[in-house]
């Protein structure tokens, strides 16, 4: 088994803990282990390089939330660069072409496609599509044979074998009988090579023109390691590929391949194949594979737990301080800052006492950004007596306030206001009291 990387990680930062910020020192030496993890993990090295680059340039500089390590904190950037790359989970086949839609499977040989091919059909079939299945691999005559039987457990139509008929001839079959026979997608499983070689490129980009497909998915084992990168790279070029299904990750690779797959083309990675058995078809999560790439275990959740539990601790902090009828200016910004760190002016509201129907009201509050950030800069213009009192403030010091802060006076005017509205709803809020928060499982 491999060494977990978050345990490798924790050596490296034992004697980090308790800084504030992820220097660039810091980020270079777990990025270290984190090439390795990814190496042993299957992904290309080119891949790797430039994943590296980007994680970098997100890491450094980031805040380290106190109740994780700064070691911790790298895996969970890695984790969601990782997940990016990957790209979004459910990309559902296009089927938007007029009827026969065509899907064009290619690979190597031994890859899975026949079993995928049959798979799309089963997977479509449930959506009340009619399908055919033509196998154009005219090098094995037992390739033809394997996908006439996975058609009739399939349960779906499957083009009838003509000896020697070649592959762009079969195709112009399949096409024809998919119109006359009213078939709503035609599945192509053309032929694969134990290697990539220049005759069945030609070949298959002969098969694509002629027959038209909208989707063209590239087959691949997620065993396949450095090779994945050529292996992409040839496919999307010489025939151009719409999307990946990466074959048995039901075994014990680590999926490094969609990694590197994705990355070289970025075609998204559409399916997984998850066994022998025809209904082994997962659509792609890349949160599932993100995992095995890194080998970790709960640092994930755990580092989101913490991020949740320090938005609480914000909120429970300030939930006291309204108990005890103070909310000055400055709780206000801290306040502002949770709200745009969170993009949710109801998720912070909703957290303090009684106030459940102030949130409610809220719902459809979006925040504004630029107006959010123009409020912390103004109360971050005023001294720190003024933002605990803000009587304190007056006209002068208003236009020194709105200067400082690059606004009009009018603007500080109506923060003043805001607040002064605010305090007003806190006080209340303060009064219901102890049994309130209690009521919360805040106090
Ligand atoms: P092709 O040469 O690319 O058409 O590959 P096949 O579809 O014939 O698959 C080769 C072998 O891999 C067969 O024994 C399949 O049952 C098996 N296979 C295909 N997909 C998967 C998968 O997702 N998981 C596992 N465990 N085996 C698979």
């Amino acid at each position: 088994m491999f060494e977990s990387l978050s345990s490798k990680l924790g050596g490296v930062f034992e004697r980090l803990t308790g800084r504030g910020t992820l220097t660039e020192a810091d980020v270079t030496e777990a990025l270290r282990e984190v090439r390795v993890a990814l190496l042993e993990a299957d992904v290309a090295l080119p891949v790797v390089k430039e994943f590296i680059g980007r994680v970098k340039a997100r890491a450094v500089g980031t805040d380290v939330i106190k109740s994780v390590s700064p070691g911790q904190m790298v895996v969970k950037i890695v984790h969601d660069e990782l997940i990016d790359t990957l790209g979004t989970k459910g990309v559902e086949l296009n089927l938007s072409a007029a009827a026969p839609v065509v899907i064009l499977m290619v690979g190597l040989q031994g890859s899975g496609k026949t079993t995928t091919s049959a798979k799309l059909a089963v997977r479509l079939k449930k959506d009340r599509k009619k399908v055919l299945l033509a196998s154009l691999d005219v090098y094995r005559p037992a390739a033809q044979r394997q996908l006439e039987i996975l058609a009739g457990q399939a349960e779906v139509g499957s083009l009838p074998i003509v000896m020697g008929e070649m592959p762009v001839a079969i195709t112009r079959r399949a096409l024809d009988v998919g119109r006359k026979e009213g078939y709503d997608v035609v599945i192509l499983d053309t032929a694969g090579r134990l290697h990539i070689d220049q005759e069945l490129m030609a070949e298959v980009a002969e098969v694509r023109d002629v027959a038209q497909p909208t989707e063209t998915l590239l087959v691949s084992d997620a065993m396949t390691g450095q090779d994945a990168v050529t292996l992409a790279r040839e496919f999307n070029e010489k025939v151009g590929v719409t999307g990946i299904v990466l074959t048995r990750i039901d075994g014990d690779a680590r999926g490094g391949a969609a990694l590197s797959m994705r990355a070289v083309t970025g075609r998204p990675i559409k399916f997984l194949g998850a066994g022998e058995k025809l209904d082994a078809l997962e659509v792609f999560h890349p949160d599932r594979i993100a995992g095995r790439i890194l080998g970790m275990g709960d640092i994930v959740s755990l580092v989101e737990k913490a991020m949740e539990t320090i938005e609480k601790e914000e909120a429970e902090r300030l939930a006291k301080r309204i108990e005890k009828g103070k909310f000055d200016l400055d709780d206000m910004r801290k306040q502002f800052g949770q709200v745009r760190k969170m993009g949710d002016l109801k998720g912070v509201i909703g957290m303090l006492p009684g106030v459940g129907k102030m949130a409610a009201a809220m719902k459809d509050a979006s925040v504004d950004e630029k107006l959010l950030a123009r409020q912390e800069a103004i109360i971050l213009s005023m001294t720190m007596a003024e933002r605990r009192n803000p009587d304190l403030i007056k006209a002068s010091r208003k236009k020194r306030i709105a200067a400082g802060s690059g606004v009009d006076v009018q603007e500080v005017n109506r923060l003043l206001k805001q607040y002064m509205m605010m305090s007003d709803v806190m006080k209340k809020v303060s009064k219901l009291g102890q049994k309130g928060l209690k009521r919360h499982g805040i106090a």
